[in-house]
């Protein structure tokens, strides 16, 4: 795998968020590269950059320096037009809280998403893969948390985006329930060979992983590869 030519590269990436006379270092100068089609867990506590970094990765938000290349190609050289196709073609991303649109079924959800590109997966397939088809017709607040979740996963995933970006996506989900969302983000990872990035601040998930990245106040502390990386259901929080 790390032979391979990287998905993703940042190099030298840092952002800081300037408020009035405070500057925060929020991501010190990190370089990283991601592999395409492996599953990636992003450790850390809250605070030490896990969300400023992917939320470069997907290309909502940009560098203050540094560069970010995906499949080659600088996307911090990038136009708003070319960043704002990249977002809507080769990433998809999951929210801790899911972001439904909340007066859309969840079958009109994943159609939206589907709307985006030019040759997404069959709705139909999607919505059976994470177990929803039964409850494709209801909306987000006839839902648990979980069955949010994975229509959020769904609306992610039908796009077969190239890099499936997950922030705290079990964070507000029981353990049996976050399990199930961990087993369909792996599923999904070899079933469509996405390349996955879950962020969490919750360290057993990190066994679920081929490699794993530990940050730390705005810096990557450790990178390492994970030989036997667990399923889902043997992972115990
Ligand atoms: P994590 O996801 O690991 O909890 P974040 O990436 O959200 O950490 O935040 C890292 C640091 O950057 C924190 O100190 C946070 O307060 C700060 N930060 C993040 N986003 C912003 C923002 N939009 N404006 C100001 N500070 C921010
Ligand atoms: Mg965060």
């Amino acid at each position: 795998m790390m032979s391979k030519m990287p998905l993703l590269r940042l190099q030298q990436v840092s952002r800081r968020f300037v408020m009035g006379e405070v500057t925060v270092q929020a991501l010190k100068e990190t370089s990283l590269e991601i592999y395409p089609g492996e599953l990636l867990v992003i450790l850390g506590p809250s605070g030490s950059g896990k969300s400023t970094l992917l939320n470069i990765i997907g290309g909502m938000d940009a560098p203050s320096t540094g560069d970010l290349f995906f499949a080659g190609e600088n996307l911090s050289r990038a136009n708003e037009a070319r960043l704002t196709r990249y977002r809507r073609e080769q990433v998809g991303f999951v929210f801790q809280f899911y972001n439904l649109i909340s007066d859309l079924t969840a079958r009109e959800n994943v159609e939206l998403a589907a709307h985006l590109v030019t040759d997404p997966l069959p709705v139909d397939e999607v919505l059976r893969e994470v177990g929803l088809i039964n409850r494709q017709h209801h909306f987000p607040s006839q839902l648990s948390g979980g069955e949010q979740q994975r229509v959020a996963i769904a609306r992610a995933a039908v796009k077969k985006p190239q890099l499936l970006l997950c922030d705290e996506p079990t964070g507000a989900l029981d353990q049996q329930t976050g399990r199930r969302i961990l087993d369909l983000l792996s599923r999904i990872n070899r079933r469509y060979g996405s390349t996955v990035v879950i962020v969490t601040h919750n360290t057993v998930i990190g066994r679920l992983a081929q490699r794993t990245v530990r940050m730390g106040s705005g810096s990557i502390l450790e990178i390492a590869v994970n030989p036997s990386p667990l399923p889902p259901e043997r992972i115990d929080w």
